[in-house]
């Protein structure tokens, strides 16, 4: 058996040999999601200038040293608007974002001044120095790196770029997934009433589990459908879906029984290895490459994984296993995000040998709540939880323990 740890270091180095070499030029609005394939760097300070953070007056803190100060308003300056140099002993009003005029060193909030017959104000307290300004450069200094390649787009990371100017992003080419599940016993909802679901047969779950995955990650997503379970078809669809992608994803048929021909197709086709991971759930996992033929679009091989077939396994793999290989694939980090410290709210008295994924969420009274039944096949589970603890083999955990808690949120989105 091999660790988690070391299938994932296989993994991704598996997936940066194979890393994505196209970059496109997109617009910063359609970047959500990419990832970039060059820093992005400020021409400029953020703030451009020193500015207000507050409407009130702007003025010399000397000028207004002893309480009661009163100073002539001689100014009015709006944001977007630039004020003229402050001549001292006198005051310019001044609204948030308005640059402080020249000779300024200070803003006094509107609430803590009063008018005085004349146009004046009376400034009851004396300020500080440097008071309510924002200096320029204090969030970004021209010249810095304000987003490194390899960084996904996320609405903050846009908003930064944005902030710098950036109108267009460089991004690595969105990975090219072509996703198949394996099972005679697949059926596709719509395709059959549920009243009418014939004896042995379920419907196909992972199909849109794993779509939604890698929709969430940023690929697109070639969806092959339902493989039969024979090894002639298998073979099929791995050499179709080779041609044009940079990875094939199946779900099931990655055990070693009759009916399992994920591995052998996958041998007969490129090159595989199948790996029984010392993870719960999720064991089976098989990694290798499919050959691409004379007269595909492209050369080479394409990355091929295949997940488990039950639903909770291959959505904990997925989240594991599959984002380090897109991730690798895309040139981002690889580390599976750090794990929170959480208290356990239960017992975990009989614990597996293998390193265990519990489904859990966090309760009302601040500690994590264990979902009933952790069977690799309840997929009620992974809908009910918000996170999951990663507990270390043969590790028992009663409740009142510090357990390592990894929110999905952190898992699903890349
Ligand atoms: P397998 O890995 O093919 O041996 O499948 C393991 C279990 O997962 C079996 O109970 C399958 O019926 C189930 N399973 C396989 N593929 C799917 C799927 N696409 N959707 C829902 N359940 C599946
Ligand atoms: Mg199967």
């Amino acid at each position: 058996m091999l660790s988690l740890d070391e299938a994932l270091a296989r993994l991704a180095a598996g997936a940066s040999a194979a890393r994505i070499a196209e970059v496109e030029t997109v617009s910063t609005f359609d970047a959500l999601g990419r990832v970039l394939a060059a820093d992005v760097t400020s021409a400029i300070d953020v703030p451009p200038a020193d500015n207000t953070s507050m409407d009130g007056y702007a003025l010399r803190a000397a000028d207004a040293a002893t309480p009661d100060a009163v100073l002539p308003v001689v100014q009015r300056i709006a944001a977007g608007h630039v004020g003229e140099p402050l001549a001292p002993g006198s005051a310019a009003r001044i609204f948030t974002g308005a640059p402080i005029p020249p000779g300024a060193d200070a803003v006094v909030m509107q609430e803590l001044v009063d008018a005085v017959d004349g146009g004046g104000i009376r400034v009851r307290e004396a300020p500080r120095p440097g008071q309510w300004i924002r200096r320029r450069g204090e969030d970004v200094h021209a010249g810095a790196a304000v987003l490194a390649a390899g960084t996904r787009m996320t609405p903050q990371a846009l908003g930064l770029a944005a902030t710098v100017g950036a109108a267009t992003l460089v991004v690595v080419r969105r990975a090219r997934v072509a996703l198949f599940s394996t099972g005679d016993e697949l059926i596709m909802p719509g395709a059959v009433a549920p009243p009418d679901l014939p004896p042995g047969a379920i419907y196909n779950s992972n199909r849109y589990t794993l779509r939604g995955l890698l929709q969430a990650t940023g690929c697109e997503v070639s969806d092959l459908g339902i493989v039969p379970d024979r090894l002639d078809a298998t073979r099929d669809a791995l050499r179709e879906a080779a041609r044009a992608h940079d990875l094939i994803l199946t779900s099931g048929g990655v055990s070693v029984g009759e009916e399992d021909h994920i591995r052998p197709a996958v041998a007969a086709e490129g090159r595989v290895e199948l790996w029984q991971v010392a993870m719960k759930p999720g064991k089976p996992l098989a990694f290798g490459a499919v050959r691409r033929r004379a007269g595909d679009a492209r050369r080479g091989e394409a990355l091929f994984l295949g997940l488990p077939g039950n639903p909770v396994s291959s959505f904990v793999t997925f989240v594991l296993a599959v984002r380090t290989v897109l991730n690798a694939l895309q040139g981002a980090d690889t580390a599976l995000p750090a794990a929170l410290p959480m208290i356990a709210g239960f017992d975990w008295p009989k614990p597996d040998r293998r390193r265990e994924f519990l489904r859990v969420r966090l309760g009302g009274d601040g500690r994590l709540e264990l979902f009933g039944n952790q069977s690799s096949g309840v997929l009620t589970s992974v809908v009910w939880a918000d996170g999951i603890v990663d507990n270390p083999p043969g590790q028992a955990i009663r409740a009142g323990d510090r357990v390592r808690y990894l929110p999905l949120s952190t898992l699903v989105n890349g």
